[in-house]
Protein backbone atom coordinates (compact mmCIF):
# COMPACT_ATOMS: atom_id res chain seq x y z
CA UNK A 1 0.00 0.00 0.00
CA UNK A 2 1.22 3.79 -1.04
CA UNK A 3 1.63 5.97 2.23
CA UNK A 4 -1.24 8.65 1.94
CA UNK A 5 0.31 12.37 1.18
CA UNK A 6 -0.35 15.69 0.10
CA UNK A 7 -0.02 17.41 -2.68
CA UNK A 8 0.18 20.85 -3.59
CA UNK A 9 -0.81 22.93 -6.53
CA UNK A 10 1.67 25.13 -8.51
CA UNK A 11 1.30 28.54 -9.07
CA UNK A 12 3.95 30.82 -11.42
CA UNK A 13 6.90 32.60 -9.55
CA UNK A 14 7.32 36.51 -10.89
CA UNK A 15 9.30 39.12 -9.44
CA UNK A 16 9.76 37.51 -6.00
CA UNK A 17 6.12 36.58 -5.69
CA UNK A 18 4.19 33.22 -6.24
CA UNK A 19 0.77 33.98 -8.26
CA UNK A 20 -1.99 32.75 -10.66
CA UNK A 21 -1.96 33.29 -14.27
CA UNK A 22 -3.10 36.64 -15.68
CA UNK A 23 -6.32 34.88 -17.05
CA UNK A 24 -6.67 31.96 -13.98
CA UNK A 25 -5.68 29.19 -16.42
CA UNK A 26 -4.58 26.05 -15.05
CA UNK A 27 -3.32 22.58 -16.65
CA UNK A 28 -4.37 19.54 -14.47
CA UNK A 29 -1.27 17.26 -12.80
CA UNK A 30 -1.81 13.32 -12.73
CA UNK A 31 -0.31 10.92 -10.60
CA UNK A 32 1.03 8.02 -13.39
CA UNK A 33 0.98 5.35 -10.46
CA UNK A 34 -3.00 6.22 -10.53
CA UNK A 35 -4.25 7.98 -13.25
CA UNK A 36 -5.85 10.54 -11.04
CA UNK A 37 -5.48 13.87 -11.68
CA UNK A 38 -3.59 15.22 -7.78
CA UNK A 39 -3.47 19.26 -8.62
CA UNK A 40 -3.70 21.73 -11.22
CA UNK A 41 -0.57 23.95 -12.21
CA UNK A 42 -1.04 27.62 -13.22
CA UNK A 43 -0.53 28.31 -17.25
CA UNK A 44 1.32 31.25 -18.11
CA UNK A 45 -0.53 33.29 -20.34
CA UNK A 46 1.93 36.69 -22.91
CA UNK A 47 0.97 38.85 -20.06
CA UNK A 48 2.86 36.54 -17.22
CA UNK A 49 5.85 36.04 -19.97
CA UNK A 50 6.03 39.60 -20.50
CA UNK A 51 6.23 40.31 -16.46
CA UNK A 52 8.74 37.41 -15.50
CA UNK A 53 11.20 38.57 -18.59
CA UNK A 54 11.14 42.45 -17.62
CA UNK A 55 11.73 40.89 -13.75
CA UNK A 56 14.55 39.11 -15.11
CA UNK A 57 16.51 42.03 -16.97
CA UNK A 58 15.99 43.76 -12.81
CA UNK A 59 16.86 41.01 -11.36
CA UNK A 60 20.13 40.80 -13.43
CA UNK A 61 20.88 44.45 -12.55
CA UNK A 62 20.56 43.05 -8.83
CA UNK A 63 22.71 39.83 -8.86
CA UNK A 64 25.43 41.09 -11.01
CA UNK A 65 25.56 44.15 -9.08
CA UNK A 66 26.21 41.48 -6.15
CA UNK A 67 29.67 40.07 -5.00
CA UNK A 68 30.21 36.56 -5.93
CA UNK A 69 30.68 36.04 -2.02
CA UNK A 70 27.16 37.44 -1.17
CA UNK A 71 26.05 34.99 -4.26
CA UNK A 72 27.77 32.32 -2.56
CA UNK A 73 25.96 32.71 0.54
CA UNK A 74 22.82 32.59 -0.51
CA UNK A 75 23.16 29.41 -3.01
CA UNK A 76 24.83 27.70 0.03
CA UNK A 77 21.90 28.66 2.24
CA UNK A 78 19.60 27.32 -0.81
CA UNK A 79 21.32 24.36 -0.57
CA UNK A 80 20.80 23.70 3.09
CA UNK A 81 17.04 23.97 2.71
CA UNK A 82 16.70 21.67 -0.02
CA UNK A 83 18.79 19.03 2.59
CA UNK A 84 16.07 20.49 5.32
CA UNK A 85 13.37 19.52 2.66
CA UNK A 86 14.27 16.53 1.23
CA UNK A 87 11.77 14.38 3.07
CA UNK A 88 8.66 16.89 2.19
CA UNK A 89 9.80 17.38 -0.95
CA UNK A 90 10.55 13.61 -2.33
CA UNK A 91 6.65 12.47 -1.71
CA UNK A 92 5.45 15.57 -4.26
CA UNK A 93 7.95 14.44 -6.81
CA UNK A 94 6.72 10.46 -6.51
CA UNK A 95 3.14 11.32 -6.76
CA UNK A 96 4.03 13.67 -10.17
CA UNK A 97 6.72 11.60 -11.47
CA UNK A 98 6.13 8.22 -10.32
CA UNK A 99 10.07 7.45 -9.31
CA UNK A 100 10.39 5.56 -5.88
CA UNK A 101 10.44 7.78 -2.80
CA UNK A 102 14.37 6.77 -2.24
CA UNK A 103 15.27 8.22 -5.89
CA UNK A 104 13.18 11.19 -5.42
CA UNK A 105 14.46 12.00 -1.90
CA UNK A 106 17.94 11.25 -3.74
CA UNK A 107 17.34 14.17 -6.34
CA UNK A 108 16.88 16.67 -4.08
CA UNK A 109 19.46 15.64 -1.85
CA UNK A 110 21.96 15.71 -5.02
CA UNK A 111 20.30 18.99 -5.82
CA UNK A 112 21.64 20.21 -2.71
CA UNK A 113 25.22 19.15 -3.36
CA UNK A 114 25.42 20.56 -7.05
CA UNK A 115 23.93 23.70 -5.77
CA UNK A 116 27.26 24.22 -3.21
CA UNK A 117 29.12 22.86 -5.56
CA UNK A 118 28.36 25.56 -8.07
CA UNK A 119 28.54 28.20 -5.13
CA UNK A 120 32.04 27.66 -3.99
CA UNK A 121 32.45 27.96 -8.24
CA UNK A 122 31.36 30.76 -8.64
CA UNK A 123 34.38 32.89 -6.85
CA UNK A 124 36.27 31.27 -9.29
CA UNK A 125 34.76 33.26 -12.54
CA UNK A 126 38.22 34.66 -13.50
CA UNK A 127 39.60 36.52 -15.96
CA UNK A 128 43.98 36.63 -16.89
CA UNK A 129 46.19 39.42 -18.00
CA UNK A 130 47.86 39.41 -21.26
CA UNK A 131 51.29 40.52 -21.70
CA UNK A 132 51.83 42.86 -24.51
CA UNK A 133 53.78 42.39 -27.21
CA UNK A 134 54.57 45.99 -27.97
CA UNK A 135 54.48 47.61 -25.09
CA UNK A 136 55.02 47.50 -21.30
CA UNK A 137 52.30 50.26 -21.27
CA UNK A 138 49.83 48.41 -22.63
CA UNK A 139 47.46 46.39 -20.20
CA UNK A 140 45.83 43.34 -21.48
CA UNK A 141 42.42 41.98 -19.81
CA UNK A 142 40.50 39.31 -20.42
CA UNK A 143 37.20 39.43 -18.93
CA UNK A 144 34.47 37.43 -17.58
CA UNK A 145 31.30 38.62 -17.58
CA UNK A 146 28.06 36.97 -16.78
CA UNK A 147 25.75 36.80 -20.40
CA UNK A 148 22.80 38.24 -18.97
CA UNK A 149 18.86 36.57 -18.31
CA UNK A 150 18.87 33.08 -18.98
CA UNK A 151 15.82 30.85 -20.52
CA UNK A 152 16.12 27.45 -19.44
CA UNK A 153 13.31 24.54 -20.57
CA UNK A 154 13.32 21.65 -18.79
CA UNK A 155 11.85 18.26 -19.11
CA UNK A 156 9.58 15.58 -16.31
CA UNK A 157 12.07 13.14 -16.09
CA UNK A 158 14.13 14.26 -13.11
CA UNK A 159 11.95 17.42 -12.14
CA UNK A 160 14.73 18.80 -9.85
CA UNK A 161 17.86 17.67 -11.27
CA UNK A 162 17.25 19.01 -14.80
CA UNK A 163 16.43 22.47 -12.97
CA UNK A 164 19.35 22.88 -10.99
CA UNK A 165 22.19 21.81 -13.35
CA UNK A 166 21.19 24.86 -15.29
CA UNK A 167 20.68 27.41 -12.63
CA UNK A 168 23.50 26.51 -10.25
CA UNK A 169 25.59 27.31 -12.76
CA UNK A 170 23.90 30.18 -13.91
CA UNK A 171 23.43 31.91 -10.72
CA UNK A 172 27.27 31.12 -10.10
CA UNK A 173 28.28 33.55 -13.19
CA UNK A 174 25.84 36.17 -11.97
CA UNK A 175 22.81 35.36 -14.75
CA UNK A 176 19.16 36.10 -14.00
CA UNK A 177 17.00 32.78 -15.19
CA UNK A 178 13.60 32.21 -16.26
CA UNK A 179 12.58 29.02 -15.55
CA UNK A 180 10.06 27.30 -18.02
CA UNK A 181 9.90 23.58 -16.10
CA UNK A 182 7.60 21.06 -17.45
CA UNK A 183 3.75 21.37 -16.65
CA UNK A 184 3.52 17.38 -15.97
CA UNK A 185 5.83 17.69 -12.82
CA UNK A 186 5.63 21.37 -11.50
CA UNK A 187 5.65 20.71 -7.81
CA UNK A 188 9.39 20.04 -7.03
CA UNK A 189 10.92 22.14 -9.17
CA UNK A 190 8.34 25.10 -7.30
CA UNK A 191 10.07 23.45 -4.11
CA UNK A 192 13.20 24.39 -5.32
CA UNK A 193 12.36 27.77 -6.30
CA UNK A 194 11.25 28.54 -2.84
CA UNK A 195 14.55 27.25 -1.35
CA UNK A 196 15.98 30.09 -2.97
CA UNK A 197 13.27 32.47 -2.53
CA UNK A 198 13.56 31.49 1.30
CA UNK A 199 17.51 31.84 1.27
CA UNK A 200 17.27 35.64 0.78
CA UNK A 201 17.38 35.40 -3.40
CA UNK A 202 16.58 39.06 -4.83
CA UNK A 203 13.10 39.17 -6.96
CA UNK A 204 13.44 38.91 -10.27
CA UNK A 205 17.26 36.80 -10.33
CA UNK A 206 14.93 33.63 -10.70
CA UNK A 207 10.96 33.06 -12.56
CA UNK A 208 9.38 30.14 -12.43
CA UNK A 209 6.97 29.50 -15.72
CA UNK A 210 4.51 27.13 -17.02
CA UNK A 211 2.09 26.76 -19.65
CA UNK A 212 2.28 25.93 -23.56
CA UNK A 213 5.78 25.05 -23.70
CA UNK A 214 5.97 25.98 -27.92
CA UNK A 215 4.37 29.27 -26.96
CA UNK A 216 6.81 30.15 -24.57
CA UNK A 217 9.91 28.97 -26.20
CA UNK A 218 8.67 31.08 -29.35
CA UNK A 219 8.46 34.27 -27.00
CA UNK A 220 11.52 33.62 -24.55
CA UNK A 221 14.05 32.65 -27.22
CA UNK A 222 13.68 35.97 -29.36
CA UNK A 223 12.84 38.37 -26.45
CA UNK A 224 15.84 40.86 -26.93
CA UNK A 225 16.37 40.76 -23.11
CA UNK A 226 17.05 37.18 -23.07
CA UNK A 227 20.71 35.80 -23.68
CA UNK A 228 21.37 32.48 -23.73
CA UNK A 229 19.09 29.22 -24.11
CA UNK A 230 19.71 26.61 -22.12
CA UNK A 231 17.02 22.85 -22.99
CA UNK A 232 17.29 19.49 -22.33
CA UNK A 233 14.47 17.20 -23.85
CA UNK A 234 14.60 15.43 -26.76
CA UNK A 235 17.06 16.03 -30.12
CA UNK A 236 13.70 16.98 -31.96
CA UNK A 237 13.00 19.33 -29.88
CA UNK A 238 16.66 20.84 -29.35
CA UNK A 239 17.06 20.91 -33.27
CA UNK A 240 13.81 23.33 -33.73
CA UNK A 241 15.11 25.44 -30.75
CA UNK A 242 18.43 25.84 -31.74
CA UNK A 243 17.22 27.01 -35.16
CA UNK A 244 15.19 29.32 -33.72
CA UNK A 245 18.07 30.35 -31.25
CA UNK A 246 20.61 30.95 -34.33
CA UNK A 247 18.15 33.37 -35.78
CA UNK A 248 18.03 35.48 -33.18
CA UNK A 249 22.33 35.05 -32.40
CA UNK A 250 21.40 33.34 -28.88
CA UNK A 251 24.04 31.35 -26.90
CA UNK A 252 23.01 27.92 -26.34
CA UNK A 253 23.28 24.59 -24.23
CA UNK A 254 21.55 21.58 -25.44
CA UNK A 255 21.40 18.54 -23.43
CA UNK A 256 19.57 16.20 -25.96
CA UNK A 257 18.35 12.46 -26.13
CA UNK A 258 20.66 9.55 -25.67
CA UNK A 259 21.12 5.63 -26.80
CA UNK A 260 23.73 4.35 -25.06
CA UNK A 261 26.15 1.83 -25.94
CA UNK A 262 27.03 -1.01 -23.24
CA UNK A 263 30.17 -3.28 -24.65
CA UNK A 264 30.60 -6.17 -22.20
CA UNK A 265 34.00 -7.90 -24.17
CA UNK A 266 34.90 -11.47 -23.17
CA UNK A 267 36.95 -10.80 -20.57
CA UNK A 268 34.22 -8.62 -18.39
CA UNK A 269 32.85 -9.06 -14.75
CA UNK A 270 29.77 -10.44 -16.10
CA UNK A 271 28.44 -10.08 -12.62
CA UNK A 272 29.64 -6.50 -12.08
CA UNK A 273 28.44 -5.87 -15.77
CA UNK A 274 24.90 -6.99 -14.87
CA UNK A 275 24.63 -5.26 -11.23
CA UNK A 276 25.96 -1.94 -12.46
CA UNK A 277 24.06 -2.03 -16.27
CA UNK A 278 21.15 -3.66 -14.86
CA UNK A 279 20.90 -1.51 -12.11
CA UNK A 280 21.13 1.82 -13.87
CA UNK A 281 19.12 0.36 -16.96
CA UNK A 282 15.74 0.10 -14.87
CA UNK A 283 16.19 3.47 -12.61
CA UNK A 284 14.09 6.29 -13.01
CA UNK A 285 12.08 3.26 -15.04
CA UNK A 286 14.72 4.12 -17.80
CA UNK A 287 13.72 7.35 -18.41
CA UNK A 288 17.05 8.62 -18.65
CA UNK A 289 18.90 10.35 -20.51
CA UNK A 290 22.28 8.35 -20.06
CA UNK A 291 20.01 5.18 -19.87
CA UNK A 292 21.97 1.75 -21.31
CA UNK A 293 20.36 0.39 -24.47
CA UNK A 294 22.02 -0.93 -26.82
CA UNK A 295 23.81 -4.25 -24.91
CA UNK A 296 27.06 -5.18 -27.48
CA UNK A 297 27.73 -8.58 -25.54
CA UNK A 298 30.94 -10.45 -26.95
CA UNK A 299 29.37 -13.75 -28.47
CA UNK A 300 31.48 -16.29 -25.39
CA UNK A 301 29.66 -14.23 -22.43
CA UNK A 302 26.44 -13.61 -24.37
CA UNK A 303 24.30 -16.21 -22.97
CA UNK A 304 25.50 -15.87 -19.16
CA UNK A 305 24.94 -12.36 -19.51
CA UNK A 306 21.32 -12.24 -21.30
CA UNK A 307 20.14 -15.46 -18.89
CA UNK A 308 21.22 -12.97 -15.54
CA UNK A 309 20.26 -9.64 -16.79
CA UNK A 310 16.49 -11.29 -17.52
CA UNK A 311 16.72 -12.83 -13.70
CA UNK A 312 17.61 -9.26 -13.02
CA UNK A 313 14.79 -7.72 -14.43
CA UNK A 314 12.07 -10.25 -13.03
CA UNK A 315 13.38 -9.69 -9.50
CA UNK A 316 12.28 -5.99 -9.96
CA UNK A 317 9.40 -4.97 -7.11
CA UNK A 318 7.77 -2.87 -9.53
CA UNK A 319 4.83 -0.53 -7.35
CA UNK A 320 3.88 2.76 -6.79
CA UNK A 321 6.68 5.10 -5.67
CA UNK A 322 5.38 5.61 -2.53
CA UNK A 323 4.95 2.08 -1.54
CA UNK A 324 7.61 0.79 0.75
CA UNK A 325 10.45 -1.39 -1.01
CA UNK A 326 9.35 -0.35 -4.63
CA UNK A 327 12.23 -0.49 -7.03
CA UNK A 328 10.70 0.66 -10.12
CA UNK A 329 7.58 3.01 -10.13
CA UNK A 330 5.33 3.72 -13.32
CA UNK A 331 6.38 5.51 -16.70
CA UNK A 332 5.76 9.07 -16.10
CA UNK A 333 3.03 9.51 -18.74
CA UNK A 334 1.00 7.49 -21.01
CA UNK A 335 2.44 8.51 -24.38
CA UNK A 336 5.85 6.59 -22.64
CA UNK A 337 3.64 2.86 -22.17
CA UNK A 338 2.30 3.45 -26.39
CA UNK A 339 5.84 4.50 -27.28
CA UNK A 340 7.10 1.01 -25.07
CA UNK A 341 4.05 -1.35 -27.01
CA UNK A 342 5.08 0.31 -29.95
CA UNK A 343 9.35 -0.66 -29.56
CA UNK A 344 8.02 -4.22 -28.52
CA UNK A 345 5.50 -5.25 -31.69
CA UNK A 346 8.45 -4.05 -33.97
CA UNK A 347 11.30 -5.77 -31.81
CA UNK A 348 9.05 -9.09 -31.66
CA UNK A 349 7.99 -8.93 -35.39
CA UNK A 350 11.56 -8.75 -36.30
CA UNK A 351 12.92 -11.87 -34.90
CA UNK A 352 13.96 -10.74 -31.29
CA UNK A 353 13.41 -12.51 -28.29
CA UNK A 354 11.82 -11.81 -25.49
CA UNK A 355 13.66 -12.29 -21.91
CA UNK A 356 11.97 -10.67 -19.60
CA UNK A 357 8.89 -8.57 -19.25
CA UNK A 358 7.63 -7.40 -22.53
CA UNK A 359 4.13 -5.81 -21.82
CA UNK A 360 2.47 -3.30 -19.69
CA UNK A 361 0.91 -4.33 -15.84
CA UNK A 362 -2.50 -4.15 -14.60
CA UNK A 363 -5.15 -1.51 -16.13
CA UNK A 364 -4.82 1.11 -14.39
CA UNK A 365 -1.36 3.65 -13.92
CA UNK A 366 1.33 3.78 -16.70
CA UNK A 367 3.41 0.60 -15.38
CA UNK A 368 5.41 -1.69 -17.55
CA UNK A 369 7.45 -5.08 -16.82
CA UNK A 370 11.06 -4.34 -16.58
CA UNK A 371 12.05 -5.98 -20.53
CA UNK A 372 14.84 -7.51 -21.75
CA UNK A 373 15.22 -8.24 -25.16
CA UNK A 374 18.04 -10.64 -26.82
CA UNK A 375 18.43 -10.99 -30.43
CA UNK A 376 18.16 -7.78 -31.56
CA UNK A 377 18.39 -7.01 -35.05
CA UNK A 378 20.24 -4.09 -36.15
CA UNK A 379 16.85 -2.58 -37.95
CA UNK A 380 14.71 -3.03 -35.01
CA UNK A 381 13.41 0.09 -34.08
CA UNK A 382 15.04 -0.04 -30.71
CA UNK A 383 18.44 -0.40 -32.06
CA UNK A 384 18.10 2.91 -33.30
CA UNK A 385 15.71 5.59 -31.39
CA UNK A 386 15.58 6.40 -28.09
CA UNK A 387 13.57 3.72 -26.09
CA UNK A 388 13.15 6.15 -22.94
CA UNK A 389 11.44 3.34 -21.06
CA UNK A 390 13.00 0.42 -19.18
CA UNK A 391 14.07 -1.83 -21.77
CA UNK A 392 17.12 -3.42 -22.11
CA UNK A 393 18.15 -4.47 -25.94
CA UNK A 394 21.09 -7.22 -26.40
CA UNK A 395 23.25 -8.22 -29.53
CA UNK A 396 26.30 -10.24 -29.73
CA UNK A 397 29.62 -9.37 -31.77
CA UNK A 398 32.93 -11.50 -32.07
CA UNK A 399 35.08 -8.30 -32.49
CA UNK A 400 36.11 -5.12 -30.79
CA UNK A 401 36.11 -2.99 -33.66
CA UNK A 402 32.90 -4.28 -34.65
CA UNK A 403 31.44 -3.73 -30.99
CA UNK A 404 32.93 0.08 -31.69
CA UNK A 405 31.70 0.74 -35.13
CA UNK A 406 28.21 -0.30 -34.00
CA UNK A 407 28.58 1.80 -30.76
CA UNK A 408 29.48 4.80 -33.20
CA UNK A 409 27.09 3.85 -35.71
CA UNK A 410 23.77 5.93 -34.54
CA UNK A 411 23.87 9.87 -34.52
CA UNK A 412 23.58 9.91 -30.88
CA UNK A 413 26.69 10.31 -28.46
CA UNK A 414 25.70 11.12 -25.11
CA UNK A 415 26.96 8.43 -22.58
CA UNK A 416 28.72 4.48 -22.96
CA UNK A 417 29.90 2.09 -20.75
CA UNK A 418 31.94 -0.92 -21.14
CA UNK A 419 32.75 -3.73 -18.72
CA UNK A 420 36.47 -5.09 -19.36
CA UNK A 421 39.63 -6.21 -17.66
CA UNK A 422 41.49 -5.57 -19.93
CA UNK A 423 43.78 -1.97 -20.03
CA UNK A 424 44.06 -2.16 -23.75
CA UNK A 425 40.43 -2.63 -24.35
CA UNK A 426 39.35 -0.18 -21.90
CA UNK A 427 41.95 2.35 -23.69
CA UNK A 428 40.66 1.53 -27.45
CA UNK A 429 37.22 2.05 -26.02
CA UNK A 430 38.08 5.55 -24.55
CA UNK A 431 39.45 7.03 -27.27
CA UNK A 432 37.07 5.45 -29.91
CA UNK A 433 33.73 5.46 -28.77
CA UNK A 434 32.19 8.59 -29.97
CA UNK A 435 30.65 10.28 -26.31
CA UNK A 436 30.61 12.58 -24.54
CA UNK A 437 30.42 10.55 -20.89
CA UNK A 438 32.15 7.13 -20.97
CA UNK A 439 31.96 4.51 -17.80
CA UNK A 440 34.44 1.94 -17.80
CA UNK A 441 33.41 -1.09 -15.37
CA UNK A 442 30.64 1.18 -13.36
CA UNK A 443 27.90 2.71 -13.12
CA UNK A 444 27.26 6.15 -14.13
CA UNK A 445 28.41 8.21 -11.51
CA UNK A 446 27.09 11.78 -12.55
CA UNK A 447 28.66 14.57 -9.96
CA UNK A 448 29.02 18.29 -9.94
CA UNK A 449 32.13 19.02 -10.62
CA UNK A 450 32.58 16.21 -14.17
CA UNK A 451 31.43 17.63 -17.24
CA UNK A 452 27.61 16.75 -18.38
CA UNK A 453 26.81 16.49 -21.88
CA UNK A 454 26.94 15.12 -25.39
CA UNK A 455 28.32 15.37 -28.57
CA UNK A 456 26.97 14.80 -32.25
CA UNK A 457 23.29 14.93 -31.85
CA UNK A 458 23.04 14.24 -28.28
CA UNK A 459 24.19 18.00 -28.05
CA UNK A 460 26.60 20.30 -27.15
CA UNK A 461 27.64 22.49 -24.19
CA UNK A 462 28.09 20.59 -20.42
CA UNK A 463 26.12 20.80 -17.66
CA UNK A 464 29.21 19.76 -15.17
CA UNK A 465 32.41 21.14 -13.80
CA UNK A 466 34.03 24.59 -14.30
CA UNK A 467 32.55 24.42 -18.45
CA UNK A 468 29.21 24.28 -17.01
CA UNK A 469 30.14 27.95 -15.65
CA UNK A 470 31.85 29.38 -18.94
CA UNK A 471 28.24 28.55 -20.90
CA UNK A 472 26.70 31.51 -19.11
CA UNK A 473 29.91 33.85 -19.39
CA UNK A 474 31.01 36.52 -22.06
CA UNK A 475 34.82 37.01 -22.65
CA UNK A 476 35.46 40.32 -23.53
CA UNK A 477 39.35 41.14 -24.80
CA UNK A 478 40.17 44.92 -22.89
CA UNK A 479 43.53 46.84 -23.81
CA UNK A 480 44.56 49.88 -22.18
CA UNK A 481 47.24 51.90 -23.49
CA UNK A 482 48.61 53.85 -19.70
CA UNK A 483 49.84 57.07 -21.41
P1 LIG B 1 8.85 15.92 -26.35
O1 LIG B 1 9.89 15.82 -27.37
O2 LIG B 1 7.49 16.41 -26.75
O3 LIG B 1 9.30 16.86 -25.13
C1 LIG B 1 10.55 16.76 -24.50
C2 LIG B 1 10.69 18.00 -23.62
O4 LIG B 1 10.74 19.15 -24.44
C3 LIG B 1 9.49 18.24 -22.69
O5 LIG B 1 9.99 18.71 -21.46
C4 LIG B 1 8.66 19.30 -23.38
O6 LIG B 1 7.97 20.14 -22.49
C5 LIG B 1 9.72 20.09 -24.09
N1 LIG B 1 9.25 20.72 -25.32
C6 LIG B 1 8.57 20.12 -26.33
N2 LIG B 1 8.33 21.02 -27.31
C7 LIG B 1 8.87 22.19 -26.91
C8 LIG B 1 8.97 23.50 -27.48
N3 LIG B 1 8.48 23.76 -28.70
N4 LIG B 1 9.59 24.47 -26.77
C9 LIG B 1 10.11 24.21 -25.55
N5 LIG B 1 10.06 23.00 -24.96
C10 LIG B 1 9.46 22.01 -25.63
O7 LIG B 1 8.71 14.49 -25.74
P2 LIG B 1 8.15 13.88 -24.40
O8 LIG B 1 7.07 12.93 -24.77
O9 LIG B 1 7.87 14.85 -23.30
O10 LIG B 1 9.45 13.07 -24.02
C11 LIG B 1 9.82 12.00 -24.87
C12 LIG B 1 11.18 12.16 -25.45
O11 LIG B 1 11.88 13.29 -25.02
C13 LIG B 1 11.99 10.97 -25.01
O12 LIG B 1 11.87 9.95 -25.92
C14 LIG B 1 13.38 11.51 -24.92
O13 LIG B 1 14.01 11.33 -26.18
C15 LIG B 1 13.23 12.98 -24.72
N6 LIG B 1 13.55 13.43 -23.36
C16 LIG B 1 14.85 13.59 -23.05
C17 LIG B 1 15.21 14.00 -21.79
C18 LIG B 1 16.64 14.16 -21.41
O14 LIG B 1 16.97 14.06 -20.23
N7 LIG B 1 17.54 14.45 -22.35
C19 LIG B 1 14.21 14.24 -20.84
C20 LIG B 1 12.88 14.09 -21.19
C21 LIG B 1 12.55 13.69 -22.47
Amino acid sequence: MAQATTYTDTQLFIDGKWRDAADGKTLAVVNPATGREIGRVAHASRADLEQAVEAAQRGFATWNGMTAAKRSEIMRKAAGLMRERAGEIAPLMTQENGKPLAEAKGETLAAADIIEWFAEEGFRVYGRIVPSRGSLAQRQMVLKDPVGPVAAFTPWNFPINQVVRKLAPALAAGCSVVVKAPEETPAAPAALIRAFQDAGLPPGVLGLVYGDPAEISGFLIPHPAIRKITFTGSTAVGKQLAGLAGQHMKRVTMELGGHAPVIVCEDADVALAVKSAGGAKFRNAGQVCISPTRFLVHESVRAEFAAELAKWAKGLRVADGLAEGTQMGPLANPRRLAAMSGFLDDAVQRGAQVLAGGKRIGEVGNFWEPTVLADVPLDARIFNDEPFGPVAAIRSFNTLDEAIAEANRLSYGLAGYAFTSSLKNADLIARKVEVGMLFVNMPAVPTAEMPFGGIKDSGFGSEGGPEAVEAYLNTRAVSVMNV
